[in-house]
């Protein structure tokens, strides 16, 4: 579900979801009607698995008023599981808070995005790797998910260490306690990675490296890694293999395992 909100108080330089949100704190009420209104015409039985995404931190009370959560944990009820989005600064009280209202098991979500030195500070996420840590390890100790989100063709990092740094940034997140990690190729559209491109410091990743980066992935046995296809046709590609390469993403993201083999190679891009 995606949920209209208040906006992101961070300003990491390649996201564009402040395009979808409201412009000043979101109302009391405003999510679990949003919520309400969407679950209602679902046919059922419905899937396990909700999914609550405003655009924003779920735990920053600007974006989603405290006083909302035994609402939408009431309109969560038929699910098994609830996953919601944080970064991870504001995993805390309204964390707990939520896994005590909800019934079914709650996961959060939160970008790690990259452990390359150089590129993290560029993100301009105001996040450090010791407080990744201390989330996973507060999430861990109250028994809720992990979740995690990894960027593929950073600015910054060299194309030819780019998806070593993906599958390390995964491994990084794996070892403090991911059960699912998302590999999300950066997308240009907010401005600040074109005028990187520009000046030579970003090209943007491919679906080949895209492919890459999962098949180098599925030696993770302990995780279930998986890579975002939204938006995937502006992934630059091969016209040849393009269908190809996106249905056997598909294909793997469905899976638990054991994975496909490699993709035939394609003389037209090999
Ligand atoms: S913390 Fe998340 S939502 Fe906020 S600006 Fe960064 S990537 Fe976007
Ligand atoms: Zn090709």
């Amino acid at each position: 579900m995606f949920l209209a909100g208040a906006e992101c108080p961070f300003t990491c330089s390649f996201c564009d979801l402040w395009r979808w949100t409201l412009d000043g704190p979101t109302p009391v009420g405003a999510i679990p009607v949003q919520l309400a209104r969407a679950l209602e015409p679902l046919a059922r039985p419905l899937p396990e698995r909700l999914k609550l995404y405003n655009a924003s931190n779920f735990f920053d009370a600007r974006a989603v008023p405290r006083e909302d959560l035994p609402r939408i944990a009431e309109l969560a009820r038929p699910f098994a599981a609830v996953t919601v989005e944080s970064h991870a600064s504001t995993i805390g009280p309204a964390t707990l808070e939520l896994k005590t209202l909800v019934s079914g098991r709650l996961e959060v979500a939160v970008g790690l995005e990259t452990i390359h030195p150089v590129a993290m500070e560029h993100l301009n996420k105001r996040l450090a790797l010791a407080r990744f840590d201390s989330a996973a390890e507060f999430l861990a100790g109250h028994d809720i998910d992990l979740r995690a989100f990894v960027l593929l063709g950073l600015p910054y990092v060299p194309v030819q260490e780019s998806i070593a740094w993906t599958i390390r940034s995964v491994e990084y997140a794996v070892a403090r306690g991911a059960k699912r990690v998302a590999i999300i190729p950066v997308r240009s559209g907010n401005g600040e990675l074109e005028r990187l491109q520009a000046l030579g410091a970003f090209v943007p990743p491919t679906l080949a490296q895209l492919e890459d980066a999962l098949v180098q992935c599925s030696a993770i046995a302990s995780a279930a890694v998986t890579a975002d296809l939204w938006d995937v046709d502006r992934l630059p590609a091969c016209e040849v293999c393009r269908p190809q390469r996106i249905a056997r993403i598909r294909a793997m993201n469905l899976r638990s395992g054991p994975w496909l083999p490699a993709s035939s190679s394609c003389s037209a891009c090999a």
